[in-house]
């Protein structure tokens, strides 16, 4: 998963259809700030107001996905960083 992360080219595309992105439209409420919270609570077990709010509030809707150039499981890494946020998964070692 944080080699998903790390495939990211930071272009926004996925920003520009993500429902809650448009809706708060502050770069944690989205996909690729998402990633980025998702590699805190990987590396860190990171379970800050912020991390927390950032993963808990995706949809999983999957619209990220379809325009990502770079093909990145985006959902997959959200749901584990979740999973990880709910004692259901180990956190992972960089
Ligand atoms: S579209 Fe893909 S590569 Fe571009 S910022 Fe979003 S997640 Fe990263
Ligand atoms: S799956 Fe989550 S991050 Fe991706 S577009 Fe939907 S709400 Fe946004």
């Amino acid at each position: 998963m944080i080699e998903e992360i790390e495939r990211c080219a930071r272009c926004g595309f996925c920003e520009a259809v993500c429902p809650t992105y448009n809706a708060f439209r502050t770069r944690h409420m989205g996909p690729r700030g998402r990633l980025q919270m998702a590699l805190l609570v990987y590396t860190d077990g990171n379970k800050s107001r912020y991390v927390v709010e950032s993963i808990e509030t995706c949809l999983r809707c999957r619209a990220c996905e379809l325009v990502c150039p770079a093909s990145i499981r985006i959902v997959d890494v959200i749901t584990q960083a979740r999973a990880i946020l709910h004692g259901r998964a180990q956190k992972i070692p960089r």
